[in-house]
């Protein structure tokens, strides 16, 4: 339903391939997407929400630096449409996620298969990033049970909304501490020795949540996951129905534009169908 989208940047004149691929769809709740409410009364209102939005892609973004594959996020698998796949998760959670989502993931959208498609072997991948520990963004991982998982170890002590029981049993992440300043954001962590590819804390949507920064050449890739649902959001300052914080969702938009007004950034949240074209054009925030 949303096609791979492949570009190529330089990163100090060498060339690094990105692809945006989408591991099938979702939609939820159109007051789940965009909120008029905050906290509790959101909730509320997105529940009794009977309309759902269209179709939106859930992005995973490959990238082969020079340094080795870098995926960050995992995606959807099929196996959730499944009836009963959130059984395990207890009664609340498998009334929840079964209600207020939808999913259509085709097999050959996970992953694993899109990574055969381009040819990169999962031998090959130096690291999988979370950027946090929803279901759409880890149950792809069944791919990588030898790969490093990086997550934020924050986010790891204190998830919000996060299903354990669909975690492959061996899933261990390496934990990182984002004990680094990078311009506006205050912590960060440097996955690669070139410094050129960031985890970033922009917490809101849960208290850790992350967003991967690759410094091309050309501008910035910031991967934003689930800070927002498009950019437009960011740039009028929309907000979702289930963020943890609303406080922190606002200064994460504020430090966001202020970096993008600094730097020339293609933002890309997780779920934004738009952000492919954008991707293919180099397309900044400002
Ligand atoms: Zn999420």
């Amino acid at each position: 339903m949303f096609d791979r989208q492949t570009v190529q940047v330089t990163i100090s004149g060498k060339p690094v391939k990105i692809h945006l691929v989408s591991t099938g769809a979702v939609s939820v709740k159109t007051k789940f997407r965009e909120a008029s409410k905050t906290g509790f009364l959101a909730m509320v209102d997105f529940i009794l929400d009977r309309k759902f939005t269209e179709w939106m892609p859930i992005w995973v973004l490959i990238i082969e630096h020079p340094e080795g594959v870098f995926v960050i996020d995992t995606g959807e698998n099929a196996d959730v449409n499944n009836p009963g796949y959130f059984k395990s998760s207890g009664i609340f959670a498998n009334w929840f996620d079964t209600t207020q989502f939808k999913f259509k993931v085709d097999r050959d959208e996970e992953i694993g298969p899109q990574l055969d498609q381009l040819n990169i072997p999962v031998e090959k991948i130096k690291a999988v990033v979370l950027t946090h520990l929803h279901l759409d963004h880890i149950d792809g991982l069944k791919y990588f049970a030898s790969t490093p998982i990086i997550v934020n170890k924050e986010e790891w002590e204190r998830p919000f909304g996060d299903l354990p029981k669909l975690y492959p049993s061996w899933f261990k992440p390496t934990l990182v501490d984002l004990h680094e300043r990078y311009d506006v954001f205050e912590h960060v962590h440097y996955l690669t020795l070139a410094k050129d590819l960031l985890l970033i804390e922009t917490p809101g949507h849960t208290y850790h949540h992350c967003s991967v920064l690759l410094k091309a050449d050309q501008c910035s890739i910031f991967f934003a996951a689930d800070i927002c649902y498009t950019q437009y959001q960011v740039i009028e300052e929309k907000y979702a129905g289930a963020n943890v914080n609303h406080k922190m969702s606002k200064d994460t938009y504020d430090k966001v534009k202020q970096f993008a007004k600094k730097n020339k950034s293609v933002i890309i949240p997780s779920h934004d169908a738009d952000a492919s074209t954008r991707l293919k054009e180099l397309q900044p925030l400002f």
